[in-house]
């Protein structure tokens, strides 16, 4: 958190430093939980109708009861208020099923609905990526749902750190490309933007889905080798939009970015203002 970072907890504007939630919060206890990390340009947040969609949804996935749009939407704007209007900013929406007793399914107490806005420092130009030797299991219950049980991926990140990389990618059960950590992956072959299929086990992604309708990309399975011996390749998300690939497990791909990833920057370059909605 930086020292201008605001809060919203449960319906009011509080001090970020006494902003804290209860031991017993199933978010806390057993991960409980879904989120959203939304983009804020200037003090405006990107595609936020797209996002609490999938809050929706991934509460549904869950079993967790519905978070309330407009209370959402309006905690959005009034956090992105109380804040600075720095260039790029990030929203984090989470709700947890709140506090309960231990060794409970989940809570009981009615949930626990925080929104942080902060500042976003820009990403890279160019990333690497590394493949991490655990598999994402493409079947699971929480599979493409963006739950807060985000250890695994906190495990992956920490793994592709180690080796010197902004981003883990991981593959399917099946051995099949599947995504990155916090991000999208897609890459360019013989002239053809690809992208894994959901069944790969991949989030939805917001930025996976605006690349596919932007800039003409397919879902095709895809194996390791594919990401290996691509022309380009690049991440997508809310916080870096698009970000080339430069190197994977430390071998350099043959351009960063390339002709197909330019034309997907320049997209959402040119395109973000048609998303800048309440
Ligand atoms: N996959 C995972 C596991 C993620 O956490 C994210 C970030 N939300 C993404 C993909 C990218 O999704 P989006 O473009 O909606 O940020």
């Amino acid at each position: 958190m930086t020292e201008q970072a605001r809060v919203w907890m449960n319906g009011d504007l509080i001090d970020a430093e006494r902003a804290a939630v209860s031991v017993f919060d199933h978010g806390v206890l057993v991960g409980d939980g879904v989120f959203e990390t939304v983009k804020a340009q200037n003090g405006e947040p990107f595609a936020l109708t797209r996002h609490l969609k999938r809050l929706a949804r991934s509460a549904a996935a869950l079993g967790l009861p519905e978070p309330d749009h407009d209370t959402l939407a309006q905690g959005t704007l009034e956090v992105l208020a109380a804040a600075p209007r720095w260039p790029l900013g990030r929203v984090r929406i989470t709700c947890t099923s709140g506090p309960g007793p231990l060794g409970s399914a989940r809570g009981d107490a009615g949930p626990t609905i925080t929104i942080i806005a902060d500042e976003q420092t820009p990403f890279p130009a160019t990333g690497d990526v590394t493949v991490v030797p655990w598999a994402r299991n493409e079947r699971g219950a929480l599979t493409g749902v963006k739950s807060t049980s985000y250890a695994e991926n906190a495990l992956a990140l920490a793994y592709a750190k180690e080796r010197g990389s902004g981003e883990a990618i991981f593959a399917n059960t099946a051995g099949r490309l599947c995504e990155g950590t916090g991000s999208n992956v897609f890459v360019v072959r013989g002239g053809r933007l690809l992208t894994p299929p959901l069944s790969s086990g991949c989030l939805a992604g917001i930025t996976r889905e605006l690349t596919l309708e932007w800039c003409g990309g397919e879902e095709e399975d895809l194996s390791l080798d594919d990401l290996y011996r691509a022309d380009e390749a690049f991440l997508t998300s809310t916080t870096r939009d698009v970000q080339p690939i430069r190197a994977v497990d430390g071998t350099a791909l043959p351009a960063a970015p390339g002709p197909i990833t330019l034309k997907a920057m320049e997209a959402f370059a040119a395109r973000a203002a048609e998303l800048m909605d309440p």
